[in-house]
């Protein structure tokens, strides 16, 4: 039996077994057992003189048991019920001179180093277990309200993506590759016979499906090779992006608004215990930093007040306003001063908007369209495109989305004006040509929700095998 439904168990001295991994082994008695179902060990009572020396010495932290007993309430505080051992099974010893997690506080930068064994910690599992309770209340969003699930390519043909840098997709030997008189790379040799590269964004493939399915959503890995050496950026993420035929941006951001709220709404609902024990890890994190750079409200509380709170809704336009009266911008304490209207939002004002000026998420929309790529949808002013960014405490941007231009024509013009090759999206402003329908989407980087519901400042903390600049290990 699991160690979580053991938990729920009123004990009646039933006969059980229970296979996990050790925690601690105190006073040659007491085994606190983990099984990862949930953050809670279960206590086994050892009696020692009944267990054979070559037993007793493998029981030590790390190493995997299968035990045999009968469930009774606890004497000890701590705990409500343990199981009285009758017999242990050593099924894989871990040499305690060699395994390297002990029954004591690790950095997490020394943990990354063990991402393989890391999950064994009670920080790690909590995250992996909200992490995967993210990721259902997801799909049952979309499932719910009717929206189809569909894989767009990993590996893509088109470099319109324009989302930032792709990694290349080759089979061509890399010492060697054929090139042609110029001495370019032919890729017309290489395995698709052409350029490929790992997909930076499912947008422009769903969609495709939108126009066809209505309501779609896409939830797969992501790539990204800029060199962002940051706590909120991974050169492999998970991103999930929805598209909607016949939704405007206003849709869009209600959509967006109601998502982010279900699925945190959904762990609050389902992870309890393991929010409230990330909820006072968050806590002593926070205490050790100095005041001023304290979080204001305690993880539990910041999650509760997304879910309850209508997020703040601005224009770009509104926003650089409030930007250019704000004391750290006339103090010139900003690393970019903004002085214009049309300047890109650095983090160091997304975070001024979100954490000191509303104290809330914002939802900043309508772009200048010079900052913004060439599929959204151009304003009646010809200078702003109806996107959106959602803006989280802490975090940064967690949603970037749009209405797409659905006007063959301005879309052409956009197209050309970027210095982009029409002929690499003819299959994109065929859409443009056949039934074509206003129609809004958005992607929402699924590490960074998980940051904000676990409270874990560094992204490479809430996916198992981070990928970043120099990193691929594992
Ligand atoms: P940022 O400005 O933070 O780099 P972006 O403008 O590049 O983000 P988009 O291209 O709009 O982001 O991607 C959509 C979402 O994907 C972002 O809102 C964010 O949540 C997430 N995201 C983007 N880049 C990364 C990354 N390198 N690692 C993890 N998540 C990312
Ligand atoms: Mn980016």
């Amino acid at each position: 039996m699991k160690i979580a439904e053991i938990l729920q168990q009123a004990p009646n001295q039933q006969q059980l077994t229970v296979k996990g991994w050790v925690r601690t082994f105190r006073a040659n008695r007491f085994i606190a057992l983990n099984d990862g179902s949930c953050l809670s060990n279960l206590q086994c009572v050892v009696d020692f003189e009944q267990t054979p020396e070559t037993v007793l010495k493998n029981i030590t932290t790390g190493a995997a048991l299968a035990v045999k007993g009968y469930l009774t309430e606890s004497q000890g505080k701590g705990q409500k019920v343990e199981l009285i051992v009758e017999e242990i099974t050593v099924v894989g010893a871990a040499d305690p001179e060699q395994y390297p997690i002990q029954p004591k506080k690790h950095s997490f930068e020394f943990l990354r180093e063990k991402a393989h064994l890391r999950v064994r910690t009670a920080t790690f599992s909590a995250v992996m277990r909200v992490r995967s309770a993210l990721s259902f209340g997801v799909h049952r969003f979309f499932q719910d309200r009717g929206f189809f699930y569909v894989n767009t390519p990993i590996i893509t043909g088109s470099d319109a993506e324009g989302a930032g840098e792709m990694f290349r997709v080759t089979t061509l030997d890399p010492k060697q590759p054929k090139t042609d008189e110029a001495g370019a790379v032919d890729y017309s040799e290489d395995f698709f016979g052409k350029e490929t590269n790992l997909t930076v964004s499912g947008q422009l493939e769903a969609e495709t499906y939108a126009l066809g399915l209505g309501d779609v959503y896409t939830f797969g890995p992501t790539f990204r090779a800029e060199n962002s050496n940051t706590t909120r950026h991974l050169a492999e993420f998970w991103m999930i992006e929805p598209e909607m035929a016949f939704y405007d941006l206003e849709d869009n951001m209600n959509l967006a608004e109601d998502f982010i709220k279900s699925v945190l709404q959904y762990v609050l609902d389902n992870c309890k215990e393991d929010l409230v024990f990330l909820d006072e890890r968050f806590a002593k994190e926070e205490q050790s930093k100095p005041q001023q750079q304290r979080s204001k409200m305690g993880l539990l509380e910041k999650i509760r007040f997304v879910v309850e709170n209508e997020f703040v809704r601005i224009s770009y336009t509104e926003a650089i306003e409030i930007l250019q009266q704000s004391k750290p911008n006339k103090k010139k304490k900003f690393q970019y001063v903004i002085d214009v209207w049309g300047a890109d939002l650095q983090s160091e004002h997304e975070r001024y908007l979100v954490e000191q000026h509303f104290n809330a998420p914002v939802i900043l929309f309508d772009y200048p369209a010079k900052i913004k790529a060439f599929y959204m949808r151009m304003n009646e002013d010809q200078k702003t495109v109806r996107a959106m960014d959602i803006l989280f405490p802490g975090i940064g941007e967690i949603v970037g989305g749009s209405q797409r231009e659905e006007r063959l024509d301005v879309l052409q013009e956009r197209i050309k004006a970027m210095g982009i090759d029409e002929k690499e999206l003819w299959w994109y402003l065929d859409l443009r040509r056949f039934g074509s329908v206003p129609h809004s989407g958005f992607g929402l980087g699924f590490e960074r929700l998980v940051q904000f519901a676990t409270g874990m400042g560094n992204i490479r903390d809430v996916i198992p095998f981070p990928r970043t600049p120099q990193n691929a290990s594992f």
